[in-house]
């Protein structure tokens, strides 16, 4: 049994702070979808947790099983059991995604593993063309292929928690159905998820145990797969709207944020009501 516990976090990029106060614990077997507007925080929680550089923890303790991990290189958060999916997974030109798996694994064990047969057999599993794998890895991939390629390594690597941002974003949905039921059966075999979506489908092929809600770097709201469904039907007003009794709302544009007053907000909208 492994368990990730996240503990009023605090992160800020530069003078930004982005993230203020998230408390998260995410145990083997258990999936927790972290859901929220653009620019909310949630690919910053998840490059806190793996100890991306410049993401600077401001507050709070991120530990696996009571072990610091904030003092923690990437490199040793991996060996720890971590794993990130990311968002927009990086092209490394001149290394195989093959090679990359023979090493993480030679670091973890001192008999060798037969890395190929294992990831010709996670391939097969979910529709990932094998010639992709002596390819550069993510380089001139498609969108679907990456986050594929990703499910592959995630299987190959078995860590205890996995954190995956958006692994939805660029599959079709068969691709998607794919790499979501194969992630499922790794958390009956005690996988703990923590995963960023912004849809209900990823959650009907990976069920929720959990669903947090975050805004404005803070999670607004936790419950249980319902909230998921009211999400889908509602969008993020209530929580957005309940985040104006402070002093600012957090405002997604393209995918950038910014903080404004509310009052600023209701000016800068172009469909608001001037006598409102
Ligand atoms: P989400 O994944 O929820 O869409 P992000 O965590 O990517 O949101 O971003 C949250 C906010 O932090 C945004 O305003 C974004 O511009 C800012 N941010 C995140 N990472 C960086 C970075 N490396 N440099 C500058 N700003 C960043
Ligand atoms: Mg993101």
């Amino acid at each position: 049994m492994t368990t990730l516990t996240i503990k009023n976090l605090g992160v800020a990029v530069g003078d930004q702070q982005i993230l203020d106060g998230v408390n998260l614990e995410v145990s083997s077997g258990e999936v927790h979808a972290v859901m929220g507007p653009n620019g909310s925080g949630k690919s910053t929680l998840s490059n806190a947790i793996m100890g991306k550089a410049g993401y600077q923890i401001t507050s709070g303790s991120l530990e696996l099983d009571g072990q610091d991990l904030s003092s923690l290189p990437t490199w040793a958060r991996a060996q720890a059991g971590l794993f990130l999916a990311m968002q927009y997974p990086t092209e490394v030109p001149g290394v195989s995604v093959r090679e990359t798996l023979e090493l993480a694994l030679a670091e973890r064990s001192t008999h060798r593993i037969d890395v190929q047969s294992m990831l010709i057999e996670e391939a097969n599993k979910i529709g990932l063309a094998s010639d992709l794998l002596d390819r550069a890895l993510n380089v001139d991939m498609s969108g679907g292929e990456k986050k594929r390629n990703e499910t592959a390594q995630l299987a190959v690597l078995a860590p205890q928690i996995a954190v995956l941002d958006e692994l939805d974003s660029g599959l079709d949905i068969d691709a998607l159905r794919a790499c979501a039921e194969r992630i499922e059966v790794m958390t009956e075999e005690g996988l703990g998820v923590l995963c960023i979506t912004h849809y209900h489908r990823l959650l009907d092929y990976l069920p929720a145990d959990r669903v947090h809600i975050l805004v404005g770097g803070r999670i607004a709201e936790s419950g249980g797969p319902e909230l998921a469904r009211e999400l889908e039907a509602d969008g993020y007003a209530r929580f957005v709207e309940s985040d104006n009794d402070s002093e600012g709302v957090s405002v997604a544009i393209g995918g950038l944020s910014q903080q404004t007053s509310a009052s600023q907000t209701e000016l800068d909208d172009p469909f608001a009501d001037p006598l409102a």
